[in-house]
């Protein structure tokens, strides 16, 4: 038999046409879209209010495919991660980071990446594949999915609140739908410009009001910096931006981040200004990861500071504690200098944020994701065994 359509690749447009091309009306898709993304309904069977022709229909011929969880674990303080089989030998990681105000889903958009930072273990760990659409909208379905159940088991993921984050109240339909994910940052394993068109269609289902109705502040695009691809995105699907710097001028970054002798700082950061003109939010987030002895001195604070005005860049930063990794051949900065480093930032005009580490341990903070798939998954039965023991 054929393999079966798996509807999670589509977007509302796709599945339109899909559904066209077997005689179906454009409404119907809007209610097979609201099923699968709104209620989390994987199974044709439940979908009542489609006529029963066209449920047979579908579970003939499709399916809506989700990613298999190889393990989930909750930290102390909250956060949650999965790894997901994405094919043999494979993981890539999602994590949820819940906060008072939001539930922030970090997504993975490659399995490995061939952009080689060197401070970075996905990078180490080389390119294996793209992921598909359905892939990336999976993480956010299973997450969802795995999170309602947490709540209903007890656990502090509340499904409503009766507001959204910014206070506005919600009406009892949204309250009933309401999910835990309320944003989604682009910031797993992969550069999500590097897999262009299932990650902006996947951001497509993500902000679709038939869908998950993330608005586009809320779903941040992180990037090394592939220049050309910024430009397409500012045309194709424009959401909040960050931007991985992590260096004050060319000689650092090119020697920690090979993408930058293909496009360099000033080119990078005409992209940025030119990516304003669209961008849901008037300033871009300039993510800098603080290297001992490497970018991580007064004097590069001061650089970056002036480099930034120079371009004509608003700017926030956000200084990222490095996670260190077996071999990396990297160390942390220490706390006082990375606060040192954010107020010369701060002195200089700009609002700049420490990130917090969260998940620290379950190894589940941004940049560190999957660095080690393989050794994970052949310590899976030690973890599954763990994580059974009661805290
Ligand atoms: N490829 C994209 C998004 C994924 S990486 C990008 O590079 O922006 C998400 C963030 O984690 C990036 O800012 C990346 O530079 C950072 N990161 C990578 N390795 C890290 C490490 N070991 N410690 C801290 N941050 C890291
Ligand atoms: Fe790829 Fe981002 Fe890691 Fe660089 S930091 S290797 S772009 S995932």
């Amino acid at each position: 038999m054929a393999e079966r359509t798996n509807l999670l690749d589509f977007t509302l447009p796709r599945l339109t046409e899909w559904l066209a091309q077997q005689g179906e009306k454009p409404f119907r898709a809007k209610q097979v879209f609201r099923w699968i993304h709104q209620r989390g309904v994987a199974d044709f069977a439940q979908m009542t209010d489609l006529a029963k022709s066209l449920r047979e229909k579908l579970e003939a011929t499709a399916e809506v495919r989700l990613p298999s969880i190889l393990s989930e674990h909750r930290s102390a303080d909250g956060t949650v991660k999965w790894l997901f089989d994405v094919g043999v030998g494979n993981g890539i990681e999602t994590v949820f980071i819940p906060e008072d105000d939001r539930g922030t889903l970090c997504v993975s958009s490659q399995v490995g990446c061939a952009l080689d930072c060197k401070f970075c273990s996905t990078g180490r760990q080389g390119f294996n594949r793209d992921l598909a659409v359905g892939e990336i909208v999976g993480q956010l379905w299973v997450a969802n999915r795995r999170l309602a159940e947490m709540a209903d088991a007890g656990l502090p993921y509340r499904l409503s609140k009766g507001e959204d984050a910014d206070g506005v109240p919600l009406d009892v339909e949204e309250r009933d739908e309401r999910r835990p994910v309320t944003n989604v940052v682009m910031m797993g394993m992969g550069e999500p410009l590097n897999n262009f068109v299932p990650v902006t269609d996947a951001m497509e289902v993500m902000l679709d009001d038939f869908a998950y109705g993330l608005s586009r502040r809320r779903v941040t695009l992180s990037t090394s910096g592939v220049v050309p691809q910024i430009r397409k995105l500012k045309e194709r699907l424009p959401v909040a931006l960050a931007v991985s710097l992590h260096a004050p001028n060319d000689a650092i970054r090119s020697r920690i981040m090979p993408v930058n002798d293909a496009y360099p700082i000033a080119t990078l950061l005409a992209a940025c200004r030119d990516y304003l003109e669209v961008a849901p939010r008037d300033f871009i987030t300039f993510e800098y990861v603080m290297l001992k002895g490497v970018n991580d001195a007064p004097d590069h604070a001061r650089e970056l500071a002036r480099t930034l005005k120079a371009a004509k860049v608003p700017a926030k930063f956000n200084l990222i504690p490095f996670n260190p990794f077996p071999d990396s051949g990297f160390e942390k900065t220490e706390r006082e200098r990375v606060h040192l480093f954010q107020k010369i930032l701060i002195d200089a005009g700009y609002v700049a944020t420490i990130r917090k580490t969260r998940g620290d341990d379950i190894d589940a903070a941004c940049g560190q994701l999957a660095g080690q798939v393989v050794n994970r998954m052949k310590k899976k039965t030690v973890q599954v065994h763990r994580q059974a023991r009661p805290h």
